[in-house]
């Protein structure tokens, strides 16, 4: 981590979009309940935002949801308002609930093609209204990051992340790990992109860089979402592995295997994988562990996979594989087209 020389050019603009989630939720004085609250009073609830020389301006899904409520229309949406203001605004604010943001993260990393502009997504576990709440913290970090520019005035971090409980994430990298303390979300597998103490020291040599700064946003909104996960365990039985691996609407299936990328050798089991490859189905293979990478020459179990045509999602988290499918399916009806691309690094998310 090196403190990196920042100008923060005094006309930054930023769009802060709010989809829902606990961050903008606020106890109503009379039932105290949490209601969501009126955004374009966020400088009311957050006077610490006056104090950046950055013009924000807020805009609110309708309805707001809870994230796990979170479709990929959501996503279509996202990205869709992002390239229409995309020229107007240096940087973007997406406040969203945990529960569902590394999906909507990783999803939005492929989709917004060419993003030369931060988008950072950010949220938090105790409401903006509440004494002890990490939304403020969050979310004004959140903002001066999206409005860092470098010497030369490009976005500093040009890329889709979280920033939650004083660290940057690359968002297609994260998982959320702790459902109830702060820090909600991990990158066991990528640095961070930046850690917010007195000052906040980035880590420039993680941070993406686009290959051109002048090409067009490009949004790809096409996403096929036939695709289903299957986390292998011990007891699971042939008649669960059929249905899930050669069920008729499926196109891929993401295969959560234990440790390196093993799953069991039992015969049935190899010739249900057999069969699915056979049908033309893509099928990969995360590990269930929360760090590290596949590795199926390691393993007995884990060769008869990558015999049987199993592809290795190397070191991806599930929702960025995930996501990753949806995008490439949206793209091509060809399966080997889409085969062709899963381990391939697109946009940071996997280390080959
Ligand atoms: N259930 C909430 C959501 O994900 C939790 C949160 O906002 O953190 O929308």
């Amino acid at each position: 981590m090196t403190p990196t020389r920042q100008n923060r050019n005094s006309r930054s603009s930023i769009l802060m979009i709010y989809t829902g989630g606990t961050i903008g939720m606020k106890e109503d004085p009379v039932d105290q309940t949490l209601k969501p609250f009126d955004f374009d009073q966020i400088l009311r609830e957050v006077p610490e935002l006056e104090k950046f020389a950055v013009k924000i301006d807020s805009c609110t899904f309708d309805p707001l949801i809870d994230s796990s409520d979170v479709e990929p229309e959501l996503w279509q949406a996202l990205a869709t308002l992002i390239r229409d203001r995309y020229d107007n605004y240096d940087g973007f604010v997406v406040l969203h609930g945990t529960d569902t943001m590394s999906y909507s993260a990783s999803a939005l990393s492929f989709m917004l093609e060419n993003l030369c502009k931060p988008v950072i997504f950010t949220g938090s576990q105790l409401p903006i209204g509440a004494p002890r709440t990490d939304g403020k913290e969050n979310l004004v970090s959140a903002v001066e990051i999206a409005s860092t520019k470098d010497a030369e005035g490009h976005a500093l971090v040009p890329e889709v992340a979280i920033f939650f409980d004083s660290r940057l994430m690359r968002g297609n990298r994260t998982t959320k790990v702790n459902a109830e303390n702060f820090n909600a979300f991990d990158s066991p597998n990528f640095p961070n992109l930046a850690e917010a103490g007195i000052s906040i020291k980035y880590n420039t040599t993680a941070i993406r860089k686009p290959s051109r700064w002048d090409l067009p946003l490009q949004i790809s909104t096409t996403l096929d979402t036939r695709v289903s996960i299957l986390k292998i365990h011990p007891g699971i039985t042939p008649q669960i592995v059929r249905n899930i691996l050669c069920g008729p609407e499926t196109r891929a299936v993401i295969l959560e295997t234990y440790g390196s990328g093993n799953a069991p050798s039992k015969k049935w089991f190899m010739d249900i994988v057999n069969e699915s490859v056979g049908m033309g189905k893509i099928l990969v293979n995360v590990t269930q562990c929360l760090a590290g990478k596949v590795n199926m020459q390691l393993y007995a179990t884990g060769k008869s996979l990558e015999r049987a045509g199993v592809l290795p999602g190397y070191d991806s988290t599930t929702e960025s594989m995930l996501a990753k499918l949806f995008y490439l399916l949206g793209k091509s009806t060809g399966n080997a087209w889409v085969a062709s691309w899963i381990g391939q690094d697109l946009i940071g998310e996997i280390s080959i």
